[in-house]
């Protein structure tokens, strides 16, 4: 095996996800970077895997003062690098070491493996075939919503990664930005409780209400819809709205949300509420 870098990816949940060649690569190298040394330590003996290694922590807070350790280390020796869970540098410590290899001309590898959002877009139905990743949710609530707006016209899935105690409040400022758009929550992929949900950010709230949200999370949202007059039940979205607001109101947050023609939504508003 060649000196340098792995980027080695480990289980999110399930250890038997773990590949033939990320167990190599592991046994292998003298230097294992790592996010918590006890969290990986636990790992290895779990896997079976020698732990006379030197375990060197890479976090988001030392990552600058490690990265030059690492490099010189990886001259002339095998470093893997792997998170506490999952691909590394994907939310989580290594992209400045791997930046940095690649420009001293250090080798890099990728030992590919379990990733929680590739995961969560394959158990959602939502479609695939381009989307966006966009990390992790602001927690401040006028950063959150920024970002929603931000990101609701790019045509394409969107992706993000939450946790447990803060979906809710997500949910709670994701529906007046997403309204009728089909959304997903994937949790505790690949372990006893996976669970995929999926429905509007209304849908989803309710859900989540009635069933307190546990586990590791990953929320994604479908790209708008194309033509809206043809996806959305108008006669249905409209008789809801025309239950709380006069048929001029309707008629504006109708058009305003799914950028339809006014007149054409009047008519139908009209025809409703004569009914
Ligand atoms: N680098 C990892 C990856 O991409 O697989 C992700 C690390 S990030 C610090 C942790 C976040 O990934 C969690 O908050 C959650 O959003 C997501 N995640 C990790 N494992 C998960 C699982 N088993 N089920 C659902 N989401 C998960």
């Amino acid at each position: 095996m060649k000196n340098g870098i792995y980027v080695v990816a480990t289980p999110i949940g399930n250890l038997g996800d773990i590949s033939a060649r990320a167990k190599e690569v592991l046994a292998a190298a003298e230097i294992i970077a790592c996010e918590d040394t006890r969290v990986t330590k636990k790992l290895f003996s779990l896997l079976g895997l020698p732990q006379s290694k030197t375990f060197i922590r890479l976090e988001d807070h030392n990552e600058d003062a490690q990265t030059e350790r690492l490099l010189e280390l990886a001259a002339t020796r095998i470093v893997a690098q792997v998170s506490d869970a999952g691909s590394p540098l994907i939310s989580d410590p290594g992209y400045k070491l791997v930046n940095r290899a690649r420009k001293a001309g250090i080798a890099v590898f990728t030992v590919p493996g379990p990733c929680a959002l590739i995961c969560a877009l394959q158990l959602s139905g939502l479609p695939t075939n381009s989307f966006m990743f966009a990390g992790f949710i602001p927690n401040k609530d006028k950063a959150r919503s920024d970002l929603f707006n931000k990101l609701k016209s790019i045509d394409t899935t969107l992706v993000f990664y939450e946790t447990a105690n803060r979906i809710i409040k997500t949910l709670t400022a994701a529906a007046p930005v997403f309204g009728e758009r089909q959304m997903a929550v994937a949790r505790e992929i690949t372990k006893v409780y996976e669970e995929c949900v999926n429905g509007t950010a209304a849908e989803l709230l309710a859900h989540f209400n009635a069933q307190e949200p546990k586990g590791e999370m990953v929320l994604m949202v479908a790209p708008p819809v194309q033509n809206p007059a043809a996806e959305i039940d108008l006669e249905r979205v409209l008789k809801e709205e025309l239950k709380d607001n006069s048929v001029k109101t309707a008629v504006k947050n109708v058009v305003e949300l799914y950028g339809l023609n006014k007149n054409e939504v009047y008519n139908l508003a009209l025809r409703l509420k004569n009914e």
